[in-house]
């Protein structure tokens, strides 16, 4: 069954080869998150072009969970409309934080459905998704997950 350990491969993967990370060369939307209850800090560069996120880096540094997230996230949103990578926010912080019972329609994401049952660990998860809809919704002001 899929989800059983936090640290799957492709956790561990995404942890350790982080995608799309570094500083953003052009960007229309930024936030950063933070989680201080482990420490995370991760700052979200999205560019929007025509209503799509044309672009999407991040950059920061975390533990293995906060950074594989991150990572994930910025696969699974590029190219996406932003009221899509809105939802798919919304939908990634109900299933770590154990409202969503499933992961249909989200692909890879799915290695998040584990988080749910690790609640030291549900914040780290979500903190990028937060980031990211922070910087949609053109917050520039930190945002925590406190
Ligand atoms: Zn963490």
């Amino acid at each position: 069954m899929m989800g059983d350990d936090l640290y799957q491969e492709v956790i561990l993967d995404h942890a350790k080869r982080p995608r799309n990370k570094g500083c953003a060369c052009q960007f229309s939307h930024c936030a950063e998150g933070y989680n201080p209850l482990c420490g995370d800090e991760i700052k979200v560069y999205v560019h929007v072009v025509d209503g799509a996120l044309s672009c999407i880096k991040f950059d920061g540094h975390g533990c293995a969970i906060s950074t594989a997230s991150a990572s994930l996230m910025t696969e699974a949103v590029e190219g996406r409309d932003v009221d899509d990578a809105a939802a798919m926010a919304d939908e990634v912080l109900a299933l770590v934080t154990g409202k969503r019972a499933n992961a249909d329609g989200l692909g890879k994401l799915v290695v998040l459905e584990g988080v749910a049952r690790f609640p030291s660990r549900v914040k780290c998860a979500a903190l990028a998704w937060h980031a990211l809809k922070a910087a949609l919704n053109g917050e520039s002001d930190l945002v925590t997950t406190e």
